[in-house]
């Protein structure tokens, strides 16, 4: 059997049943289609940072690959037009791929269910648990976190599968590098792609420097590294699987200590959990601006108002400091991805798509269901049981950055800009010489 393993929200080689369903193959082709996020939002292409931290995971995988044997080819061009031609061209007789939550993949899917039948087998994707083990069906799950959360905190999460021990060799073909990205990691952030980079850091989280121990104290911390565990890049790309980072948990909780912060931990991966289950349920009403309970919202679109908010050049230096360190490394806390939400849906009255479609380009750990859940939430058309949350930007300055340095640090204080710019040419009428 020649099977064709299909890479997308899992790069890695442990704890991925999909990718160790080919260990019985008699050759392996491992392919990873780049994504070309459609224009949407008058935004096209990947930001730097999310482009660098996707090549470098790449990378990493095609070097894991070739220690055991194996390469990666690494294509452009749509999953419906490339994959039928692959399959062509090395008589593939079986594709294997990972779940995934959002709509517009899914639909890739069912698309080459139909072109290819039978050919497509789909595994476990980037949940925690497998869909057979909710205690609720797809369709009454629930619509808010907490009777989620009541419902699946205490079930058993199976263990992560370990790397397998070989892979099939991979037919002939032209494996080419990966080009590397035009930016590289900050350094007041450096977060490098890759299963490695995710697994170090995880060590250092629990292990090492015992941070999760504090975690519920330090979770609102506006810098990364310092409060939270950064761990959302790797879990995002599947570098990390999410079992392994709730295992590590689990086994700290037995080595160490087991307290509030070490829970809290997982109640956050819970949340990541919740919105990957929306996602599945709410399809195609993730992306609608009235979301999937048909809520009206009034905006206005201002294109000069969106370019400021893009740029971190609006009249709330929080909100311009949040922006540009979200520009500089492709990650911003959670905390601050709350604080510039609030400021484009209340302050500045945009549609919050935009918003989101621009944190979906520029955000290294980008999650369809994550992004679009949180957005939807704040803007009250999504599972926020109070209906949407406006923050008041000079209180959360004074809480989060009393003294103002990271709003320094990241170049938040800008000088003040005309609210409306009218084009002297387009004045008709002008005074005689
Ligand atoms: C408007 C907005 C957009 C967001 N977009 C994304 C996104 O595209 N991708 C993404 O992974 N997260 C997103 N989040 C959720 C959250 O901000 C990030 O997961 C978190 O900041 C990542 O930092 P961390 O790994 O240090 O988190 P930690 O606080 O250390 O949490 C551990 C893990 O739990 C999960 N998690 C934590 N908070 C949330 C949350 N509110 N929702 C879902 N999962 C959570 C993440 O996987 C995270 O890595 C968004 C939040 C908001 C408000």
């Amino acid at each position: 059997m020649r099977q064709l393993h299909w890479f997308q929200n899992d790069l890695r080689l442990a704890d991925n049943p999909a990718l160790a369903s080919a260990t019985v193959a008699d050759s392996l082709l491992c392919v990873y289609l780049l994504p070309k996020p459609r224009p949407w939002c008058n935004l096209t292409g990947l930001g730097p940072q999310r482009d660098r931290f996707l090549r470098e995971s790449l990378q990493t995988l095609k070097v894991d690959l070739q220690a055991m044997g194996q390469d990666l080819m690494v294509l452009e061009g749509s999953p419906e037009l490339v994959l039928p031609n692959l399959v062509h061209r090395f008589g593939i007789d079986r594709i294997s791929t990972s779940d995934t939550p959002g709509w517009y993949e899914k639909k890739a899917i069912r698309f080459l269910e139909e072109k290819l039948p039978r050919l497509l087998k789909i595994f476990r994707g980037p949940a925690l648990f497998d869909s057979e083990q909710l205690p609720f069906s797809l369709e009454d799950l629930p619509h808010n976190f907490s009777p989620f959360r009541r419902k699946v905190e205490k079930l058993t999460i199976p263990g992560p599968l370990a790397k397998p021990a070989a892979f099939p060799p991979p037919p002939s073909a032209q494996f080419d590098a990966i080009p590397r990205a035009a930016a590289s990691p900050h350094p007041g952030l450096p977060l490098p792609g890759g299963s490695a980079a995710g697994l170090r850091r995880l060590d250092q989280f629990l292990f090492q420097t015992h941070a999760i121990a504090d975690y519920k104290q330090t979770r609102n911390d506006l810098d990364g590294l310092a409060g939270s565990s950064t761990l959302s890049p790797w879990l995002a790309n599947g570098a990390l699987s999410v079992r392994t980072v709730a295992h590590q948990i689990f086994r700290y909780e037995r080595e160490h200590v087991a307290n509030e912060s070490t829970y809290w931990l997982y109640f956050e991966l819970l949340w990541r959990e919740f919105f990957h289950w929306r996602a599945v349920v709410d399809g195609k009403s993730l992306f609608k601006q009235t979301g999937r309970q048909g809520r009206r919202l009034l905006t206005t679109f201002e294109p000069r108002q969106f370019a400021r908010w893009c740029a971190g050049d609006t009249d709330y230096p929080l909100v311009n400091a949040l922006m540009r360190q979200l520009l500089a490394t492709g990650w911003m806390s959670n905390r601050g991805r709350q604080i510039a939400a609030s400021c484009l849906i209340n302050e500045l009255g945009l549609d919050w798509r935009y918003g989101a479609a621009f944190f979906e380009q520029q955000l290294i750990d980008y999650d369809v269901g994550s992004n679009y859940g949180n957005w939807q939430y704040l803007a009250g058309v999504g599972s926020d049981p109070r209906g949407g949350r406006h923050f008041n930007l000079e209180k959360q300055a004074a809480q989060y950055d009393p003294d103002g340095l990271f709003t320094t640090k990241w170049g938040g204080f800008r000088p003040r800009q005309p609210e409306h710019v009218v084009d002297g040419a387009d004045w008709p009428i002008s005074e005689p010489s």
